[in-house]
């Protein structure tokens, strides 16, 4: 795939719905479908056994290789173009500053969250290795292969950072533990230091601090849902998925312990139907605990039990995505910021000549993330176009140009500063 964008956004924007926020009411993802009995866990690659040679690009016009982490992973298409493995180019940025790890087995994500390309569901029709995620395809490559690129020189790497995305699988652990041993006996984690992407359901607290032992240097957890409520309606009973809020959080609070302050963080996806002050509440907890928040715009992944719903609106998601950068890095607190009835944010807790400086400045609305090599308040994770179309940006994966903070101001209802 030389392209980075999705064929088709299948769903209108929420502003297009005449709406400025995604309700609750509104998010109601569908029920997933009964799985043919020879199309559940991956059986029938496992039965035709066919031997995986090298890179693997997702064709699902195909029937994908026999493959298995620890050996392959899968990696973002923007990795795989900076890492030269694919050839393509994306709108606005050369490459990505990190790289993007994911495990790989013919059973795929045994867990079926609603907003979701990787979900269980999807076995009905689709192929793990083929399977869309975050709006791009991610082909599968050799671990071994991977390292040897970046071994060649890490202190000079485009990549600031790699991180391994954990799946809900039986092996997942042993083998996130085998691919950080493999990558760190060749490549030294403070020239490209590493993040693990945690998958809680099936993890020990000493679980957590195997990964911390082994060189890693952040552990984030993927709450995505911002609210207990929202959790359970996209990740755990409401779609058949494993997921619980409790655990998710009892892993934090062990990463908190094991990794400490600035060192561990939680995702969360913007708009699927939880309140502003709900998502940012969530941010100022996190805070207050030594953690950072990564955020991401919710957008109707093609072939989810979402994606028949609406992105999230642009006003809303700027106003969460400014809010959150000035709790997360300028010590603005909840408690400053005023709310309306329907929990929009009305005022921002700082003065409009400060918001105007750090509106200007772009940083906020860039994609959030662990950090890189630049600075703490941009992230190494850009994903380029992981959330939204280049054709309408939600996080930037590059530094936001003038006519691009124009619109973001526009998007914001908050005018150019006349001095
Ligand atoms: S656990 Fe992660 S990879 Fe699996 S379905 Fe849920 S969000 Fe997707």
């Amino acid at each position: 795939m030389s392209c980075i964008e999705q064929k088709s956004s299948p769903a209108v924007a929420g502003e297009q719905a005449g709406r400025d926020h995604n309700p609750f009411d509104a998010m109601e993802p569908r029920l997933p479908e009964k799985t043919p009995a020879e199309r559940r866990n991956g059986r029938h690659v496992k039965a035709n056994d066919i031997p995986p040679q090298g890179v693997y690009l997702p064709n699902n016009n195909i029937l994908a290789p026999h493959m298995m982490s620890p050996e392959y992973v899968q990696l973002s298409t923007a990795a795989a173009i900076t890492l030269g493995i694919m050839s393509g180019r994306m709108y606005g940025c050369e490459c990505t500053r990190c790289l993007n790890l994911l495990l790989t087995y013919p059973e795929g994500c045994r867990a079926n969250c609603a907003y979701c390309g990787l979900a269980r569901h999807r076995e009905a029709d689709r192929d793990y290795a083929d399977r869309n995620f975050i709006r791009v395809d991610w082909p599968a490559v050799p671990m071994a292969e991977i390292i040897d690129i970046v071994a060649q020189d890490p202190e000079n790497s485009p990549f600031h950072r790699m991180c391994i995305s954990m799946i809900t699988h039986p092996r997942s652990e042993a083998d996130t533990f085998t691919v950080l041993e493999h990558w760190t006996d060749r490549i030294d984690p403070d020239a490209i230091p590493v993040s693990i992407l945690s998958n809680p359901t099936t993890m020990t607290r000493d679980d957590v601090q195997r990964t911390r032992d082994l060189g890693a240097d952040i552990f984030t957890v993927a709450l995505d849902a911002a609210t207990p409520e929202l959790f359970d309606r996209t990740r755990g009973k409401g779609v058949q998925s494993p997921h619980k809020w409790s655990k998710y959080w009892e892993i934090l609070n062990d990463a908190k312990d094991i990794f400490g302050p600035q060192k561990f963080g939680a995702h969360i996806i913007v708009g699927m139907g939880e309140t502003e002050y709900e998502v940012l509440n969530l941010v100022q907890e996190l805070v207050d605990v030594g953690g950072h928040s990564h955020m991401f715009c919710f957008f109707p992944e093609q072939g989810s039990l979402m994606d028949h719903l609406p992105a999230t609106p642009r006003d809303q998601w700027r106003r969460v995505q400014l809010a959150r950068y000035l709790i997360d890095y300028r010590d603005v607190r909840i408690d400053h910021m005023r709310f309306d009835d329907l929990g929009r944010v009305k005022s921002y807790g700082i003065s409009d000549s400060e918001l105007a400086d750090i509106i200007e400045e772009g940083i906020a609305f860039r994609t959030s993330g662990c950090p890189g090599k630049f600075q703490d308040d941009i992230s190494a994770c850009d994903r380029p176009y992981g959330d939204s179309p280049p054709s309408d940006i939600a996080s930037y994966p590059f530094q936001p140009q003038k006519k691009d903070l124009k619109k973001i101001r526009k998007q914001l209802d908050i005018p150019v500063r006349v001095e």
